[in-house]
């Protein structure tokens, strides 16, 4: 080794799940939407003034986060936007775990977590979920430099009751609790009533599922007025100008169309329904999800090799190589027809 390598910083990054370019492929494993953004969105880009392009955009997104803080009845000053919820999460890693105490997060969650803590130096444990992949809100009162919960959780697509999320807040006021809300709006409940109780609580929240915008790269974090500062200087130390201006408009423009978003909820959830049953029936044992995926086993077929013969056929699902998950497929649900074709090839296997 060089003697200048010694000084590198030596991180083992996070694998995203995989963008394939394939033509009439169907994707299903990194749970976006299958339907496009809303017309508003579509037309708010017909509109942008491309000449603006050539000035750097406003610093503090406040066209999109004004916007949030209306849709969200929040105050000013309560709302913080970011290149993904990915972007807001690893800041606010940076900005509220800066403690020698570890911070806790399930064993099963988003795989993201030990990257950030380990690229941070943050100490982080992780409590183990029961059998049943639930979390336990017991192991999450103690000593402790910090807190994330994913709620929904992924990649089990299990809901936590509020009151045991409240629990958890409740019982760490000395630390700072982040609740990872990505898939919240396909059925989980969410701890945005708190806010107003908890000053240590930021729920962190994605355009990248619900609003049909991965490709745009929008995420936000809600929180009192002291934590959104916080995050704020931290970014301002970081790099000033994170948000594009396209993302800044087509974000305030999602948040136009209640009825369309309303609508493309409800149509994934009731695709998610008939898929549980129809894989059920195929002896597919599924989590109760929560969100825009499910988790499921089969009583006899091997995971890997499901996934394996799937992606041969052009469907691409997800599957993960830790210990308690390795049985476990996650499949993001799709359109209706696209989730009939996975159910006929499941068959044809
Ligand atoms: N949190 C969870 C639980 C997720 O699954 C994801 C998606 N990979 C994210 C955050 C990040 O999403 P994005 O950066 O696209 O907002």
């Amino acid at each position: 080794m060089n003697k200048w390598e010694e000084n590198i910083r030596k991180v083992e990054p996070y694998i995203p799940g995989e963008q394939p370019q394939e033509k009439d492929m169907i994707k299903l494993n990194t749970n976006e939407n299958p339907y496009p953004p809303s017309p508003k969105v579509v037309e708010a880009h017909q509109n942008m003034d491309t000449d603006r392009f050539a000035l750097y955009p406003d610093p503090s997104s406040s066209e999109l986060v004004q916007a949030l803080e209306r849709y969200y009845g929040r105050e000013s000053g309560q709302v913080f936007t970011g290149v993904g919820s990915d972007d807001v999460l690893s800041l606010a890693f940076l900005t509220f775990f800066n403690s020698d105490k570890p911070v806790l997060f399930p064993d099963v969650t988003y795989s993201f977590y030990p990257v950030w803590a380990k690229v941070y130096q943050i100490p982080y444990e992780c409590p183990p979920l029961d059998e049943d992949f639930r979390i336990r809100p017991g192991d999450y009162m103690r000593e402790n430099g910090g807190i994330v919960i994913a709620n929904p959780n992924a990649p089990t697509s299990i809901g936590m009751p509020l009151r045991q999320v409240e629990e958890i807040i409740r019982g760490n006021p000395d630390v700072v609790v982040i609740i990872d809300e990505a898939y919240v709006d396909f059925g989980g409940e969410t701890v945005l009533p708190l806010l107003d109780r908890y000053e240590n609580l930021l729920v962190v929240r994605t355009y990248s599922k619900s609003r049909s915008l991965a490709g745009m790269r929008i995420g936000f974090a809600m929180g009192s007025r002291r934590l959104i500062q916080a995050l704020n200087d931290v970014k301002e130390s970081v790099n000033s100008y994170t948000m594009n201006m396209e993302s800044i408009r087509l974000g305030a423009a999602s948040l136009e169309d209640e009825e369309y978003f309303q609508s493309c909820l409800d149509r994934i959830v009731g695709t998610r329904t008939r898929v549980k049953r129809e894989l059920e029936g195929r002896g597919f044992i599924c989590l109760d999800s929560c969100t825009n995926f499910l988790f499921v086993r089969h009583e006899r077929k091997s995971a890997g090799i499901l996934f394996e013969e799937l992606q041969r056929r052009k469907i691409f699902v997800r599957h993960f190589g830790g210990e308690r998950i390795r049985d476990y497929l996650r499949i993001t649900i799709g359109t209706d027809q696209q989730m009939d074709r996975l159910l006929e090839v499941l068959d044809e296997l």
